[in-house]
């Protein structure tokens, strides 16, 4: 996606403004196809800030892929930065044995055997955030598609199973709370032969029982089509799940704005 081409879509569609968000992966396996330039990144969003700024807010942002053992790395990276929002994701299972997007991952397993490896690395990865509030330091703000597991489990078993596991999502939907990490609602599901946006109406409604007031949307695009698609209808599910607000984030701050009706 190019990323002027992004923020002209964003215009037409009307948006306020949108945040990119560039992948940073730490797995060498990663490597050869993220490459992360922070200087280029830096630069493009500068550009496209002198140049649309005045009419929309565009942000920049990072996904940061979870790898437990290089954590110690991943936070000297961010210490060094400031950016509008950094994301947490799980894209990698088992300590960091396989990714769930590669399908031999997938091979010889169940949906329900793959929800559980990937939730626990979810729930890990949270613990993680906890044990870093608890020193003061909130380097993440949004946990980044918890139930990423239903969008592969879909493309590689054609099944579009329940979740399941709610002991595992009611620890993690736990200490997102306590880490003051906000789970964000991924539409790339409903374009990828998901009925439901990850996660869906159940994890949210759970979320808003134990207290969640508030939580973040996107679209997850790599192309310029899929710019905010699916938002209106995840805000519609979120306030009938029973969150009201929308988790917004400027300079790594938060500001929850009502969810537009
Ligand atoms: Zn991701």
């Amino acid at each position: 996606m190019k990323p002027r081409e992004a923020v002209l879509r964003a215009l037409e569609l009307g948006l306020s403004g949108l945040t990119f968000t560039e992948h940073y992966d730490t797995h060498p396996e990663d490597w050869p196809t993220c490459c992360y330039d922070d200087e280029a990144y830096g630069a493009d969003v500068a550009a496209l800030r002198a140049e649309f700024g005045g009419d929309i807010h565009i942000g920049k942002g990072i996904e940061v892929c979870c790898q437990p053992d290089r954590m110690k790395r991943i936070l000297e990276f961010l210490a060094g930065r400031d950016f509008d929002v950094v994301i947490l994701s799980v894209h990698w299972v088992d300590k960091g044995a396989g990714a769930i997007h590669d399908r031999n991952r997938w091979a010889g397993k169940t949906a329900d055997q793959m929800s559980r490896a990937y939730l626990a690395a979810v729930l890990n990865a949270t613990e993680i955030c906890v044990s870093l509030k608890q020193q003061s330091r909130s380097p993440f703000s949004v946990l980044g598609h918890l139930d990423l597991v239903r969008r592969y489990g879909r493309r590689f078993l054609g099944t579009d199973a329940p979740l399941g596991h709610q002991d595992l999502v009611d620890a993690i939907l736990r200490n997102c709370l306590a880490a003051d990490l906000v789970p964000e609602i991924n539409t790339s599901s409903l374009r990828q032969g998901l009925d439901e946006p990850m996660p869906g109406p159940a994890v949210v409604r759970r979320y808003a029982e134990l207290g969640g007031t508030a939580l973040a949307l996107g679209s997850d695009a790599h192309a310029v089509e899929h710019l905010g698609a699916g938002l209106e209808r995840a805000a519609v599910m979120a306030r009938d799940c029973g969150i009201s607000r929308q988790a917004v984030f400027k300079n790594g701050h938060m500001e929850s704005l009502p969810l537009a009706e």
